[in-house]
């Protein structure tokens, strides 16, 4: 089993002040979160300069994706190395996740961003019912809907600060393989404890 951080913005990103070289060091650092899923706004370019970094660290390991935004919110796309061709509609995400063994999240779909009760309309694979940056409200409505959509639920920080980093997770049956992960998410073996301090939950 692993404890992945499957939401987070490095400084590909123009909102996140965290370097790759940040991320790497916290994930050795970590009693116990060793992977992590680098989903910057609407670019997959990150990913090959953290996984450089981070190929010195047999025990640690990056996932690729996106935070990709459409009209109606966003979707995080786990293992995506390149962008989905535009424009980004809910329907081409997920249909792009789909034909490439990607992962579609529908993100904190009750915050700013989100999108809410549509998500209910689209094929994706999981949701995310903890978002280290909403509040428990919103979490509760994730929880929520990935139950009513018989969906997996997964855990990410969606951190843009350093400190922000590893404050939620998810466990995952998997070994440190990214397409092992990939595929353990889809089919559901995934866990999210509560956060330490429950304030997000
Ligand atoms: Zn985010």
């Amino acid at each position: 089993m692993i404890r992945a951080d499957l939401h987070l913005h490095t400084t590909y990103s123009s909102d996140s002040s965290i370097q790759p070289k940040t991320l790497v060091e916290k994930l050795v650092a970590h009693d116990f979160i060793k992977v992590a899923a680098v989903t910057d706004h609407d670019t997959v370019s990150g990913y090959n300069a953290i996984r450089q970094l981070a190929a010195a660290y047999p025990d640690i390991l990056i996932i690729p994706g996106a935070e990709i935004s459409t009209p109606n919110g966003d979707i995080v796309v786990l293992g995506a190395e390149e962008m989905p061709p535009q424009p980004w509609t809910v329907a081409s995400v997920v249909d792009f996740a789909r034909d490439t063994d990607c992962v579609s999240v529908v993100v904190h779909p009750y915050r700013e961003w989100g999108m809410g009760d549509l998500a209910r309309n689209y094929k994706f694979d999981a949701v995310e019912v903890l978002n280290g940056a909403s509040p428990p409200s919103a979490n509760k409505l994730a929880r929520d809907l990935a139950k009513l959509m018989g969906l997996p639920g997964v855990a990410g920080s969606d951190a843009h600060q350093p400190a922000e980093l590893c404050t939620v997770y998810t466990e995952i049956q998997a070994s440190l393989d990214v397409d092992e992960v990939l595929k353990a998410v889809k089919k559901g073996l995934v866990t999210v404890p509560p956060p330490r301090k429950s304030i997000h939950f």
